[in-house]
């Protein structure tokens, strides 16, 4: 099975390359550092499929490149398919599985981290001890017990951020359309978006980006929040209207921001742009706010979850060299 890795950087090589050792189906990966898109597809020529991530181009014209350079499969290396054109890859014969879960954990933690690093501003505090500047000055946080938080979302990682935030003491919330008895029994009250919106302190999101949850929160949804809360999103950017969430940060309507994902990212995360200016304005604006933190998409970056994404991936490979199901396979959506 000849596989050519995408968007490779150093820890996929080593947890891919470890995985495949382990198999008992041989593999052949290459691995170029470039993302998936029109302009890259003729690098898959001799291979039987590929291996993608987040910000790589898995569109129709993509995967009908790929598909006329005979490849068969796309193995996608993460939860997420909203790059993916299942339509395309269903019309043109080709398997796209994925990796539906891994550590949801480290999301779950980072979700956390991110939280309370935002509220007790952690980084601005560590960059003034660093300087020998010990002032408290806008540095003021708020207990996180008895705060209501709301869960957008309470599949595998929202459950877990409700799990752990439970243990603080917090006050739960849920919205999701297919409510669970497991998160109810954590004490977690399920109510509708408006009210989620209008009642928590703070207000996470866990849901998937589709059609549906495309800008889930714009200028009207900020609106309809408790005035001061913070939100924290490490889902997937597009669930957020980015120059909407500025306006809100602007009007003070939002008190704080924590992002992992932004809905531009493709242009930037996963690189070092240290060098170079950032022409994306909308980003560069959020960066200058002192209420809000940012990640570059890093909430799944544990070795547990490195090593359990590889451990699936090369599984699904393996499945499709085998003419198997390995039971990751996507479909399109029905009447899509
Ligand atoms: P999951 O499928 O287990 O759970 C998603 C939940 O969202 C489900 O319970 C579903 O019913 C609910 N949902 C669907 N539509 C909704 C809506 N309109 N409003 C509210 N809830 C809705 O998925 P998961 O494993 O918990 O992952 C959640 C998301 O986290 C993924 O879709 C992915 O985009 C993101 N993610 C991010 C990272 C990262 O590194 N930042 C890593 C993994 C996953």
């Amino acid at each position: 099975m000849r596989t050519i890795v995408y968007s490779a950087r150093s820890y996929d090589r080593r947890f891919l390359e470890e995985a495949a050792a382990a198999s008992d189906e041989p593999h052949e990966l290459t691995f170029v550092d470039h993302n998936l898109d029109v302009h890259s597809a003729p690098a898959a020529d001799e291979h039987d499929a590929v291996c993608a991530f987040v910000n790589d181009d898995v569109s129709a014209a993509v995967l009908e490149a790929l598909a006329d350079r005979g490849v068969r499969a796309v193995a996608m290396r993460c939860a997420g398919f909203n790059n993916v054109d299942l339509d395309a890859a269903a019309r043109l014969g080709m398997t796209v599985a994925r990796v539906p879960a891994y550590s949801p954990y480290a999301v779950a933690e980072h979700t956390v981290a991110l939280m309370l690093a935002l509220n007790r501003r952690i980084p601005r505090a560590a960059a003034r001890v660093r300087e020998g500047n010990f002032s408290l000055d806008g540095l003021l946080g708020f207990d996180l017990r008895s705060r209501r938080v709301g869960v957008v979302g309470t599949g595998r990682i929202g459950m877990i951020v409700a799990r752990i935030l439970r243990g603080f003491g917090c006050s739960l919330r849920a919205y999701d359309p297919y409510p669970s008895d497991d998160v109810r029994d954590l004490g977690v009250r399920y109510v509708d978006l408006d009210t989620l919106l209008g009642e928590c302190d703070v207000v996470t999101l866990h849901c998937p980006l589709t059609p549906d949850t495309h800008h889930l929160l714009d200028a009207d949804a900020f609106e309809r929040m408790k005035p001061g809360a913070m939100l924290v999103n490490t889902s997937r950017g597009g669930l957020v209207d980015a120059p909407a969430l500025i306006g809100a940060l602007k009007s003070g309507q939002l008190g704080s921001v924590a992002l992992d994902v932004y809905e531009e990212e493709g242009d930037l995360f996963f690189e070092d742009l240290s060098d170079t200016i950032i022409d994306d304005d909308v980003f560069a604006r959020l960066l200058t706010f002192p209420n809000v933190l940012i990640t570059a998409h890093q909430a799944f970056f544990t070795a547990e979850a490195l090593r359990a994404i590889a451990s699936t991936t090369i599984g699904n490979l393996t499945a499709v060299a085998r003419g198997e199901r390995s039971g990751t396979e996507l479909t399109p959506p029905a009447g899509g």
